[in-house]
């Protein structure tokens, strides 16, 4: 059934591909088209890593393909796979001290790791002063994520316990009964933190006078596994010399959430989806540039940026020839704090990239929300780390709609999502034939 949708969208889209592409402006049509199939109730919001995700991949695929994209240097396919593990409790913990388990512990947060030692208490003000400890019993009335957190900064314990509280209890009900454990790229380190482990008041009271003692903590582990999928088309430049643009967006969503609601996302990030589609046939409508441009969808953004890092680890092309990457994300609405019409780019001040595109008529503008750090929350900063000028494009970054079930085509604004894209596709031309690079301005590289 899926495939039957999948073949009638691609059909229904390459009616409109006869129509438009002589002009190659970008066109409200193909901007409803994308978003009502990406968005669409049969995608069931795009999961991350689920056959949904890969329904969608291969959509995007199946597009650059229609605008005579070629497949990326290296790969024999429009698609890049990746494998994420995910770790699970395949049964309760169980925390001995001193040979006795203890009754009611409860993990909430670690790396599944089982951890032996011995049991070492301190008061949470000293925590930033103590010394490594196996186990660590916390003491005082901080909160218990704070404590956490300051734990895991300065590499204080494997294992922190602390005391049953509202706040913990409202943590557990917030995760729904199970721990939150690593999810990684098979083939990557997944890194150690530290177990956070509740107890119940009685038994933390009790433990808090057996510092010294041997403790335990069995954190019985499965591992699943899921494959997300990246759709990567490429358009040759002429001169091999002068470095490759790197256009992006992620093409999955939240999915199904487990009340059976569908997350649809059609903002975040059909959306940004959508605006690479319309790049990629505008620009390839214009035939060959100096530089080469890839077009990338990527997969699992949403559960941390998995293939944005896979492709990172794996790109087509040396990430040094890659002299900027701009990553389109919610264009669905417009921010009514910005001029009307024009979109923000995350870390604008922090290259020249910005203020380049916007000589050329791009309908950008600075990032009014430093403080939500919107630079570091997309799938651009996984470039931005290794030294690629990476930005990312928004409209309204605080949109209501935002991650919830009303992110629907209804609630997007296909006019100021067709203008904007379009104001981006002159400037990219110009940077795709120019020989400026854009540069990170001092203090603007990402440590
Ligand atoms: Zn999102």
């Amino acid at each position: 059934m899926k495939r039957g949708i999948v073949l009638a969208a691609l059909a229904a889209a390459s009616v409109l591909a006869v129509s438009t592409q002589a002009q190659a402006q970008v066109s409200a049509d193909w901007v409803r088209a994308h978003e009502t199939f990406l968005a669409g109730e049969e995608l069931r919001g795009r999961g991350s890593a689920t056959p949904d995700e890969a329904i969608a991949a291969a959509y995007v695929a199946a597009q650059f393909r229609g605008f005579g994209l070629q497949t990326a240097p290296g790969m024999d396919g429009y698609l890049q796979k990746a494998e994420i593990v995910r770790l699970a409790l395949k049964a309760p913990i169980t925390l001995a001290v001193d040979g006795k388990p203890v009754a009611g512990a409860t993990l909430l947060f670690g790396d599944g790791k089982s951890v032996e030692g011995t049991l070492m208490i301190a008061p949470a003000k000293a925590l930033s002063r103590t010394a490594p400890a196996d186990v660590l019993l916390v003491t005082g009335d901080q909160s218990a994520m704070q404590v956490y957190r300051t734990a895991a900064q300065m590499k204080s314990a494997r294992v922190v316990l602390v005391r049953e509280s509202a706040e913990t209890r409202a943590m557990t009900e917030r995760l729904g009964g199970s721990p939150r454990l690593p999810s990684y790229l098979r083939g990557e380190d997944p890194g150690a933190r530290p177990s956070l482990v509740v107890l119940p008041a009685g038994a933390f009271d009790a433990l808090a006078k057996q510092g010294g003692t041997k403790a335990a903590l069995t954190v019985p582990i499965t591992e699943s596994t899921s494959v997300t999928t990246n759709a990567v088309g490429w358009l040759p430049g002429t001169d091999p010399k002068a470095g490759v643009l790197l256009l992006s967006a992620h093409l999955d969503h939240l999915g199904v959430l487990a009340d059976g609601t569908v997350m649809h996302g059609a903002n975040d990030d059909a959306s940004g989806t959508t605006a690479v589609l319309e790049l990629a046939r505008t620009l390839a409508a214009r035939g060959k540039s100096k530089r080469g441009i890839l077009f990338v969808a990527y997969g699992a953004e949403e559960i941390g940026g998995f293939g944005s890092t896979w492709f990172g680890a794996h790109p087509p092309v040396p990430l040094d020839q890659i002299v900027a990457n701009v990553e389109v994300e919610m264009i669905g609405a417009q921010d009514p704090k910005l001029p009307a019409g024009t979109m923000m780019m995350t870390g604008y001040e922090r290259s020249t990239l910005g203020e380049t595109l916007k000589a050329h008529g791009a309908l950008v503008t600075a990032d009014p929300y430093p403080e939500q750090n919107f630079f570091q929350r997309s799938d651009n900063y996984s470039l931005a780390r290794k030294g690629v000028v990476a930005h990312t494009i928004s409209g309204w970054a605080v949109v209501p709609t935002y991650h919830s079930k009303d992110d629907t085509v209804a609630n997007i604004d296909i006019a100021f999502m067709t203008r904007a894209i379009q104001s981006l596709v002159e400037p990219l031309h110009a940077l795709a034939n120019s020989d400026a690079k854009p540069e990170w301005k001092p203090g603007g590289k990402p440590e």
